[in-house]
């Protein structure tokens, strides 16, 4: 990925490059902050930066990476020599994966003018793989920079910790979503802000999810419920039967839109309507508010709450559908 497809982190970004372009580069960095922001793809797009043959490291002036050269076609493609990733498995990392990095590191680079090693999750790393590493840490090999990635710094080892230049990450500021919503799926200012609401500052959860398809399906929810009752059983039930088909992640999706329209609608009778997720549908929040008390409001979400987890625990997906339908009907 190039740097400018990045959404926010300027000030990491920057504090990278010119350490790259003043010579300053440290062996080691520790990349710290909320799950899911970014953090790791920040460490790849610099890598990526460093090694294009056509960015500021070969032509000297202050250029992106290209994208279409030999070695920016290799990081993207996750095939070169001079990236090395490692990353938990089975949510472990063993100390087998720090020795072989090691050994990998002892031959130096081959053709970019650093090695790049990226540990995501490095608080899964095992007592003796931190060990392992910690000496790694200690001697560092010439050309080399490692950047270890966590969102539980906590749980790291303080001597790994502290042989590291940290850079703190932070969730993503609103305004950076909704620009960058607006710029890629052409939404109305309104509803870009709706969609930030639901992302909590990562841009992560779009890179990884089809999210248009979720977009899309806030659109026909809203309508669904407006339609919602029990005279309207021929249209619940072609709801219900497209939405069992759809995977996991989306029905669980699905569950926490449902959650804010509620969630809305009690924040409508408290007289909070600027706290409103939902802007972009006042009018349909206000029915549902003058519908229900703030008790079966609550009561909703509580149960909203309970088919989410259902879900998400592979209980039968149509039950859980059938019994969200329900509730939206009455
Ligand atoms: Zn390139």
């Amino acid at each position: 990925m190039k740097i400018d497809d990045i959404v926010g982190h300027n000030e990491q970004i920057e504090q990278m490059i010119n350490a790259y372009r003043s010579d300053r580069l440290a062996h080691a960095y520790l990349f710290y902050g909320p799950d899911e922001i970014g953090k790791k793809t920040v460490a790849k797009a610099f890598a990526q930066y460093v090694f294009c043959e056509n960015s500021s490291g070969s032509s000297g002036n202050a250029g992106d990476s290209c994208s279409f050269c030999a070695p920016c076609r290799k990081i993207q493609a996750g095939n070169h020599p001079d990236m090395l990733i490692i990353s938990p498995e089975k949510s472990v990392i063993k100390i087998d994966m720090i020795r072989d990095l090691q050994r990998k590191l002892q031959y130096g680079k081959y053709e970019a003018k650093f090695k790049f090693c990226i540990i995501d999750e490095t608080e899964k790393l095992r007592v003796e793989a931190a060990n392992a590493l910690l000496k790694t840490l200690e001697e560092p090999a010439r050309d080399t920079v490692i950047i270890l990635v966590t969102s539980k710094i906590n749980m790291l080892l303080p001597t790994i910790v502290s042989r590291c230049q940290k850079l703190r990450f932070n969730p993503l500021k609103d305004a950076d979503i909704t620009g960058e919503l607006i710029r890629r799926y052409a939404l109305g200012g309104d509803e870009a802000q709706v969609i930030s609401a639901f992302l909590q500052g990562s841009f992560a959860k779009i890179e990884y999810s089809d999210f248009s398809k979720i977009i899309q399906l806030r659109r026909e929810l809203v309508k669904r419920v407006k339609e919602a009752s029990l005279n309207n059983l021929a249209g619940i039930i072609s709801f219900s039967n497209e939405l069992s088909g759809s995977d996991k992640e989306l029905l669980v999706q699905t569950i926490e839109i449902i959650k804010t329209f509620y969630r809305d609608a009690a924040m409508l009778q408290t007289g909070l309507k600027d706290d409103l997720i939902n802007k972009d549908i006042v009018k349909d929040i206000m029915r549902i508010s003058s519908r229900l008390t703030k008790d079966e409001l609550f009561e909703k979400i509580n149960i909203m709450n309970q088919i989410q987890s259902s879900v998400m625990a592979n209980v039968n997906k149509r039950l859980a559908v059938e019994s969200m339908m329900i509730e939206l009907c009455t």
